[in-house]
């Protein structure tokens, strides 16, 4: 609970309207897209400035007030659930396009932008920001930065890491820091870029990033492969990287997850092939002509069992968007949805749908699997029921189980959805126990009051998921 006095210095740096703690909005924020994690804020508050974001941290930090960075809230980690109440910081008003920079090909932005309104916005001067997490229509590019996000172009063109040149970030202690800029090459000490990016608002808050674009692709082509069974999808993917292309997608969908999401879109998805991958070139058109005949052969020569071109951009477009809807329709089967985000090496993909649904078998618990394939990033996603406890504790075995198989193929227990406080207790699979403590003394570092998102990225042992603080 806020006292009076600290509603009134908050009010002060902010004005009335941007301080929010009646019961209703304390409730709002105390989620986020992650299933089972709910924790009470003590206040919501929404800085029109970096100015006056740095003074709520600078009071929280003497005051060692919990402070928890939020864009949209649709990260799948817990990353933005209060767990130990303190302020939410809502990024609503900085939400500034500040410069499109078609010299140095640059975009410069506040971290409240939407990052659909982001990439149509450059791409109406023919500039190209490829990052494209499925949840773009409503992410933030702050949330974006600090997950270090993926999406469906991430085989070509990489991850948001890949994008950010430069940072203006707020630090605990309220100081300002400006990190990289418009700058193709810049070794000026340690890449604190690099180190913020994907750090979950656990070091600091991002009020402003320079991100890198190029140039548009000239031309883009689609296609489906349907296959009969997993091993030959898998091994189209390898055979079509080994051949030395680089698709810009290349999606994979396992039958429940297409029976699904057909009928969640209803576009006329083949609902009776086992698997089903979806392929993208872009590129110069010469470059793609011929990238995607060899894709064709290769489909044929490895059984696919039908291969088809989307006639239209309208019609790929469709195919898109029906796979970034996968999680949506998988919501709609069951209470709860747990979305996770193992990731191998793209040769080991086949051995992790295996290990998966043989996981599920024994476990009795019903995962579909869709997912990245060209970057070995699978989303085996459990529809199940929060109330039914014994069964949540299979799918917390199957999950585990999972992870540490993921690690021991050479992969990692996230991808691209980050470590939040879901998956903090699986951290030291991943780094081991140094390597977690090596994460924690930087930390430790930044934030030696630890009022940075608390209970992220290193709550070992708060594997309790429901903490619902009034
Ligand atoms: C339907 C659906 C589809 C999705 N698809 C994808 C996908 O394809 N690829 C993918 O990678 N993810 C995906 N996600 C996960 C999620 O959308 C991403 O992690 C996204 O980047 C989060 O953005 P956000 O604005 O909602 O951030 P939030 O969820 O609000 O925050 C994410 C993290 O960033 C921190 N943060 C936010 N803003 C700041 C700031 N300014 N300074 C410091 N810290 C900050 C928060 O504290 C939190 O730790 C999906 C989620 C859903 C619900």
């Amino acid at each position: 609970m806020l006292t009076n006095n600290a509603r009134e210095l908050l009010t002060a740096i902010v004005g009335k309207e941007n301080v929010e703690t009646s019961q209703a909005s304390k409730l709002v924020y105390s989620f986020d897209a992650t299933p089972q994690f709910q924790a009470m804020p003590d206040a919501i508050v929404s800085p029109r400035s970096a100015s006056e974001v740095a003074q709520v941290v600078k009071w929280c930090n003497e005051q060692e007030i919990p402070v928890v960075p939020r864009g949209s809230g649709t990260n799948l980690s817990a990353g933005t659930t209060p767990l130990q109440g303190g302020i939410v910081l809502l990024m609503k008003h900085l939400d500034k396009i500040l410069e499109i920079d078609e010299e140095n090909l640059t975009v410069t932005a506040q971290p409240g932008v939407n990052t659909l309104e982001l990439m149509e916005a450059v791409e109406a001067k023919g500039l190209f920001y490829p990052p494209d997490p499925s949840s773009m229509k409503i992410s933030q590019i702050g949330g974006n930065i600090n997950e270090n996000s993926g999406g469906l172009r991430g085989l070509k063109y990489g991850v948001t890491r890949d994008y950010v040149l430069g940072l203006e970030v707020v630090l605990p202690n309220g100081e300002k820091i400006r990190t990289g800029g418009k700058l193709a090459k810049d070794v000026a000490g340690y890449d604190l870029t690099r180190l913020f990016v994907g750090s979950e608002g656990t070091l600091g808050i991002i009020t402003e990033a320079t991100l890198k674009l190029i140039p548009m692709p000239e031309t883009k082509k689609t296609v489906l492969a349907l296959y009969e069974d997993m091993e030959a999808a898998a091994r189209t993917v390898s055979k079509i990287i080994a051949s030395k292309i680089i698709p810009s997608t290349l999606e994979f969908l396992d039958q429940p997850t297409v029976k699904v999401v057909e009928d969640f879109s209803k576009i006329g998805l083949p609902t009776h092939a086992k698997a089903v991958l979806l392929i993208e070139q872009d590129g110069d058109a010469a470059v793609v002509e011929k990238d995607i005949a060899r894709i064709l052969s290769i489909c044929e020569e490895n059984q696919a069992i039908e291969v088809s071109m989307a006639a239209s951009e309208a019609e790929a477009e469709a195919l898109r968007t029906a796979r970034r809807s996968a999680l949506s329709a998988l919501a709609r089967l069951k209470p709860t949805t747990i979305l996770e985000d193992a990731t191998v090496p793209r040769s080991e993909i086949a051995n992790m749908v295996y290990a998966i649904n043989q996981i599920a078998e024994k476990h009795q618990v019903e995962i579909c699997t869709f997912g990245h394939a060209g970057d070995g990033n699978l989303h085996p996603t459990c529809l199940t029921d929060a109330r039914d406890k014994e069964e949540m504790e299979r799918v917390e075995q199957a999950f585990e189980e999972i992870f540490t198989t993921a690690v021991a193929l050479g992969g990692t227990i996230t991808g691209e959805h980050g470590v939040g406080a879901m998956k903090a207790p699986y951290l030291h699979l991943k780094l081991g126990v140094a390597g977690v403590e090596a994460m924690r003394s930087i930390k430790q570092a930044f934030d030696p009051k630890n009022i940075m998102n608390p209970g992220k990225m290193f709550a070992k042992e708060n594997r309790q998921r429901v903490v619902v603080k009034q």
